[in-house]
């Protein structure tokens, strides 16, 4: 699983950051992958986040 966050919709809501902070991470007003998923809790967790995240900025690219 590869997960991205485009910089340019996110909204800094922190959500993401929250429900995984192994993978998301909020720097400045925007939330960045600090690492790849790399359990199963954490892909799901990824892949909930990207589900719920208000703008649609996470992309879950299956590999
Ligand atoms: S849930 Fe979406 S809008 Fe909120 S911080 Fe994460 S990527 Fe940004």
């Amino acid at each position: 699983m590869m997960v991205s966050v485009d910089a340019s919709r996110c909204i800094g809501c922190g959500m993401c950051a929250a429900a995984v902070p192994a993978v998301f991470q909020i720097e400045g007003r925007v939330s960045v992958v600090q690492a790849q998923p790399r359990t199963a809790a954490e892909e799901t967790g990824a892949f909930n986040a990207a589900n719920g995240c208000p703008v649609n900025a996470i992309r879950v690219r299956k590999n």
